[in-house]
């Protein structure tokens, strides 16, 4: 009898690399074809409705309803000469992933068909909230939510449908979404920026963020993807033994794309240029079947709304190639994990980014202020930042040894720690002789000689400086990227608030821009010197040591997202205007929620791959050795003990592995139930957290045990083996 292994197996080595996306011409020709941007808009509508449209999106808000007839007219031309037959809102829930509701141009009136798109559906369309998680924010009887299109970020086509960008709000105005609150925290930070960046150019009206989100993936061929019902639900494997070769050979990373791997890669690219997805980078990464790709970055919300379109392009373009696409940021047991490296810095309207070091005294003052606000930023709220990225499935990548630690720290190179000492080791105040007083034009001049530093990397630093931005490293491959950067965005605009009063109270008292400024600066880093680390992150001093400095680590999921309901964290989103108290409240439950039932779904996966899959071919093996000890008893006599001696104890082997295993797993489905009872949602995170999770690492011991004992040809899943490409 074949298993589907054997099936599945054999399906995947008929799979062949080939290319199925047309591309005409070089990629000029057809880059951003199928977005609706500023250039068509110019084209398909008056001057009016384009001018109302690059007002929302000066100051993010939505179109002026008048011109919203002409704005959705000119949409539907264009979409349908592109061959559109269907609109939707795309937005993007609690759920971390994007929601669509597809209706049809077409309608009919007195028996006559007409394609039809009006202001009203282009911006508000009314998806119910209740289905959603909400976090109670909804009553089921009062269900109602509405989508609204975020003028910021294009229309585009997917698949004959003309995708509108929008956010998710309940009808009393809660926000439901992830974008929501990202464009209320770049508002504030643009503020908050601009505050600062004025003390250096006064010409400066508004300071953007630019984001670029490297993405990390893992392939598996489709077949063999099928004939694991853990991937199949949870994306990830629940068990499965280590295979004899994975990453230990470190001859993945940036090594040949494979012929198949290159061909999807090739495809998904043209189909993400066709949506204006400037991809730039491609290559392995560390662990077998594990590849990156990166696009330049952009703006905070078009790279963040682009990182999300990329993934659904990806998982489409899959398909052609019989492949599946793991976002999950830990799909495999024992090998690396992936992530979604957030590059960040701030840009002022007037083209400067305030994280580079510039050419002379005073531009590296600037730099200066905003390095020390970020560094005091992360430095105050390190466990609410660190928690910002705290998933089920990250979770299981975190404070790994080859994941960002699951303590935030600062990484900022050797020159710059250099500078910080210098500027941290005088003191301005203790200068009995004025003109002893540290002269800050000097003390920042000697920064550009020596700078950028850009050899000067460090791969265990889960918030790194990498010469003209930060690079968040712990942010996990499957989240939304805005979950983590709207908390970055709030706090870095609450510290330059602090700094720019702190500039002010100075300079009232009689100090000069440049000495208030580098007092401030000085300040700054005193206060946040503890969040500051050069060494490897991955180690066991370290973890002491962050322990010593007070910075809280996360060991254990749901503890930490109770950094949500502490005061400081409420006054920052309260004060702000980011997230008033009930949706940031909203946000811990619908968090707590989110992990339970996560866990709850690779729970009864795991239970019914042992139950089902696992243990009935280790008993069929068992028989198989029962039978030939028997017959070798009946021929030989006693000497069967000699002869059959393995057989006998591989038999043993695998009667204790089974019944540990079934145990293992009654004891899982208690756990459940006795969690599932309990009414308070954190608390019944937190037992998932312990007591469910524990049982479950036991159950996979046994079974990996059982997946090195039981004949090869009966195994019903996958191995590891066979899931990574050779
Ligand atoms: P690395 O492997 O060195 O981290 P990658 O090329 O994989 O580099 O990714 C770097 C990412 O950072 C790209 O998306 C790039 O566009 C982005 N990036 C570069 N400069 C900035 C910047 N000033 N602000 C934000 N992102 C940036
Ligand atoms: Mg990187």
């Amino acid at each position: 009898m074949a298993t589907q292994r054997m099936m599945a197996l054999e399906d995947s080595s008929k799979h062949a690399p080939g290319r199925f996306y047309e591309q005409d011409g070089p990629v000029s020709s057809y880059f951003g074809k199928n977005v609706f941007d500023l250039k068509k808009m110019r084209r398909y509508m008056s001057a009016p409705a384009y001018d109302a449209i690059l007002k929302a999106r000066r100051e993010g808000g939505s179109v002026d309803r008048g011109v919203a007839n002409e704005i959705a007219t000119a949409m539907k031309t264009w979409a349908m000469e592109m061959g559109a037959t269907h609109y939707t809102h795309l937005f993007q829930p609690l759920t971390g992933t994007t929601a669509e509701k597809h209706e049809a141009f077409v309608t009919l009136k007195d028996g006559q068909a007409f394609e039809k798109f009006s202001g009203t559906a282009l911006v508000q369309q009314e998806p119910d909230a209740s289905s959603f998680p909400n976090g109670g924010l909804r009553n089921t009887f009062e269900a109602r939510g509405y989508s609204a299109w975020d003028p910021s970020s294009p229309a585009f086509l997917l698949d004959g449908t003309l995708c509108i960008p929008s956010v998710f709000v309940s009808y009393t105005g809660e926000a439901l979404d992830m974008k929501v609150p990202n464009l209320k925290s770049l508002q504030a930070l643009s503020r908050a920026a601009t505050s600062v960046a004025t003390l250096f150019n006064p010409d400066v009206t508004s300071v953007g963020v630019n984001c670029g989100l490297e993405q990390e993936y893992f392939l598996v061929d489709d077949s063999l993807f099928d004939a694991r019902p853990d991937l199949r639900i949870c994306g990830r494997t629940v068990i499965g033994h280590t295979a004899a070769r994975d990453q230990q050979l470190s001859d993945h990373y940036f090594g040949e794309i494979p012929s198949r791997v290159s061909a999807f890669m090739k495809d998904f690219e043209t189909e993400a240029y066709k949506l204006g997805i400037e991809l730039s980078t491609r290559h392995n990464e560390v662990a077998p079947n594990q590849f990156e790709c990166a696009p330049v970055f952009s703006d905070a919300t078009t790279a963040i709304d682009q990182n999300m379109l990329l993934m659904i392009v990806m998982k489409k373009v899959a398909e052609k190639h019989h492949f599946k696409v793991l976002f999950h940021e830990k799909p495999f047991d024992g090998i690396n994990g992936s992530g979604k490296h957030c590059n960040w810095s701030l840009r002022t309207d007037t083209g400067v980014n305030l994280l580079s070091p510039g050419s002379t005294p005073m531009k590296n003052l600037r730099f200066l202020s905003f390095y020390s606000a970020v560094l005091k930023a992360v430095y105050k709220h390190n466990l609410l930042l660190m928690t910002s990225v705290c998933t089920l499935s990250n979770s299981y990548r975190l404070g790994g040894h080859e994941a960002p630690p699951a303590v935030m720290s600062v990484f900022s190179g050797s020159t710059l720690s250099k500078v910080f000492a210098n500027i941290m080791s005088v003191d301005p105040d203790n200068s009995e002789d004025p003109s002893m007083k540290p002269d800050p034009i000097r003390m920042v001049s000697v920064i550009p000689e020596i700078f950028p530093d850009n050899t000067d990397r460090n791969r265990t630093s889960p918030f790194a400086f990498t010469g003209n931005r930060f690079e968040f490293r712990a942010v996990g491959s499957s989240m939304n990227a805005a979950a983590a950067t709207y908390i970055l965005n709030t706090i870095v605009a609450e510290s330059l608030l602090e700094f720019r009063a702190d500039v002010d109270a100075l300079m009232a008292k009689g100090e000069d821009l440049g000495s208030a400024v580098l007092q401030t600066v000085r300040d700054f880093l005193l206060t946040s010197k503890d969040v500051m680390f050069e060494g490897n992150g991955y180690s066991r001093e370290w973890q002491e040591e962050s322990r010593r400095r007070g910075l809280e680590s996360v060991t254990n999921v749901p503890d930490a997202y109770k950094v949500y309901l502490r005061k400081e964290s409420v006054d920052l989103f309260k004060n702000l205007g980011v997230l008033t108290p009930a949706e940031v409240e909203a946000r811990y439950e619908v968090l707590n929620e989110t992990y339970v039932k996560k866990l709850q779904i690779e729970a009864r996966v795991m239970g019914d791959i042992c139950l089902n899959h696992v243990i009935p071919a280790a008993v069929l093996y068992q028989n198989t050795l029962i039978k030939s000890i028997q017959g070798a008893k009946e021929v030989f006599g006693d000497e069967y003990k000699t002869l059959c001696r393995s057989d006998m104890d591989t038999f043993r082997k695998i009667s204790h592995f089974v019944n540990s295993l079934s145990s293992d797993v009654e004891a899982l489905v208690e756990a459940r139930k006795k969690a599932n009872r309990v009414e308070d949602i954190a608390k019944r995170a937190k037992l998932y957290s312990t007591e469910v999770k524990d049982l479950m690492e036991k159950v996979r011991d046994s079974a990996d045990h059982l997946e090195m004992l039981v004949d090869d040809e009966l195994w019903p899943l996958p191995k590891y083996r066979e899931l990574f490409l050779s």
